[in-house]
């Protein structure tokens, strides 16, 4: 549980300039930062290794105008991604912090690139919802676990020190909200101290916590949690109990495209490359193309909160790249048929509910029929055999709202002052997505991660402190 204890001063046998809470992307890019701008920093983690939801997540960040669009040839600005990120969150985000993450995104990128050899490449192949230009950039594998091993490592070759195990669950601060420093439990119950100059909280959002969930995002209070089930929302907690200003805690990402009961992520290019979901009667429900986050929502609302995605052999072999795609295939979990009508009777579904919603999608692509939902199937390429069929529901991903910081990745009380030495990045910080699941741009969470992490960890090179 944790909490917030007020001292006039404490003394703490050992003090480090700066402590990171939080060994996800956000709080390991924070450190690398940090340390590059030459302040001793220390990074507690609570669990046995660093993973975070960063682990469970596909690993791809946008970013605008790097070195491997231009090599793919594709033409993107920072204007243009701050422009993308504000449509699809509804104006509601800060446009500051918008024009702040999208025009760091590149150059940070390919720092982590230069400084500390992450191979990324761009996605060329499919585009993404709300995205006006193709950004999406990860490693290999196209997996956060790729991701997160390859920030531990550069965090090993830097001799950054990570202490696992290490669950904090004090805050220690005076009464002009300065933080002094914090304890942490050890696996065995041991409590022990640390003081600290200033503190980044990067241990994410609320997502693990049932009972904020239920408080700030009801839709999805029943709904399964997919991200990192360590995030119990303290960053929110400790901020809030600081003074700090929240913001958007109804904000979140949501997916529609949890292959179930496998529970692994089944790409969204299934349905952005002329793929679509259907319910347990072989009928559409909602415009897929809005994105897969408002999708969560839609699909818990079909008979045993339950859909199929369907599309065919061209889409998946785009979608193979993704090492969840190979490992729900492995399992069985994508079923193939020659017919749509073979299709309905292996995923029983009505042979008559499936085979005429897939006419009359083809017929909607040929510019024939207008589609009830209103999605724009123009350009997208009819479905030809063999047909695929996942079964999918919908899932929380993570949440976006949080506390309130500045440019500088700040902390900022409500009336706009910063306090005096707090910082917050990724999920533990407000997003750019808004104050429901539509406002969420696939990339968001893993941006305002490795963003505000490069910038909360080069703050005191940056005149703070
Ligand atoms: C299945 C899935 C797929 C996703 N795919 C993408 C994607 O492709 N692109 C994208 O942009 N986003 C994606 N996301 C979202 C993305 O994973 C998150 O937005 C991002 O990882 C947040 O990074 P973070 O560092 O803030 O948090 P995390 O990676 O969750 O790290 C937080 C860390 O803090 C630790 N911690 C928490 N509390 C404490 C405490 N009290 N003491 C010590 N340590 C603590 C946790 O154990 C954790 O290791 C996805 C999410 C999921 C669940």
């Amino acid at each position: 549980m944790s909490q917030c204890v007020r001292v006039a001063e404490k003394a703490f046998d050992y003090r480090v300039p700066l402590v990171v809470i939080g060994a996800g992307a956000a709080g390991l890019v924070a450190a690398l930062s940090a340390h590059e701008a030459g302040e001793e920093v220390l990074v507690l983690e609570r669990d046995p290794l660093p993973r975070g939801s960063t682990a469970l997540s596909a690993g791809l960040i946008p970013a605008a105008a790097t070195r491997w669009q231009n090599a793919a040839g594709i033409v993107d600005t920072a204007e243009l991604f701050a422009g993308d990120i504000l449509r699809k969150a509804h104006g509601e985000p800060d446009a500051v912090i918008v024009d702040h993450v999208a025009r760091s995104a590149g150059p940070v990128l390919e720092w982590l690139a230069d400084r500390h050899g992450l191979n990324f490449s761009v996605i060329e192949d499919f585009s993404y919802p709300g995205h006006s230009a193709r950004r999406m950039h990860g490693l290999a594998s196209r997996s956060g676990e790729e991701l997160i091993d390859a920030l531990r490592a550069a965090a090993e070759t830097c001799e950054i020190p990570v202490i696992c195990d290490a669950h904090v669950t004090t805050l220690f601060a005076d009464d002009t909200d300065r933080v002094l420093g914090l304890a942490f439990a050890r696996p065995d119950g041991s409590i022990e101290e640390i003081g600290c100059d200033r503190l980044i909280l990067a241990c994410n959002g609320y997502g693990g916590n049932r009972a904020l969930v239920a408080q700030h995002i009801p839709s999805l209070s029943d709904a399964t949690y997919f991200g990192h089930a360590g995030n119990q929302g303290d960053a929110l907690l400790w901020g809030q109990a600081l003074g700090a200003a929240t913001r958007h805690l109804n904000g979140h990402q949501g997916h529609g495209s949890v292959a179930h009961p496998a529970g692994i992520l089944i790409s969204w290019a299934t349905i952005t490359e002329g793929g679509f979901q259907v319910n347990i009667r072989g009928e559409r429900f909602s415009n897929e193309a809005k994105g897969y986050s408002e999708q969560a929502a839609e699909v818990l609302k079909q008979p045993e909160g339950i859909a199929w995605s369907v599309f065919d052999a061209r889409i998946a072999g785009i979608t193979r790249q993704f090492e969840d795609f190979r490992r729900a295939e492995a399992m069985g979990a994508v079923v193939t048929a020659e017919s749509p009508a073979d299709l309905a009777a292996r995923i029983n579904v009505p042979e008559d509910g499936l085979v005429s919603t897939c006419a009359q999608v083809e017929a909607c692509k040929r510019g024939e029929a207008s589609d009830p939902f209103a999605r724009d199937f123009s350009g997208s390429q009819p479905l030809a055999a063999p047909f695929c069929a996942v079964r999918v529901t919908g899932a929380l991903f993570h949440t976006q709202g949080g506390l309130v910081i500045d440019t500088r990745a700040r902390v900022l009380r409500p009336d706009g002052s910063a306090l005096p030495n707090l910082y917050a990045a990724g999920g533990a910080a407000c997003g750019v997505s808004g104050n429901d699941a539509s406002g969420y741009l696939s990339g968001n969470g893993l941006l305002t991660a490795v963003t505000l992490g490069r910038t909360a960890g080069a703050a005191k090179i940056n005149g703070d402190e």
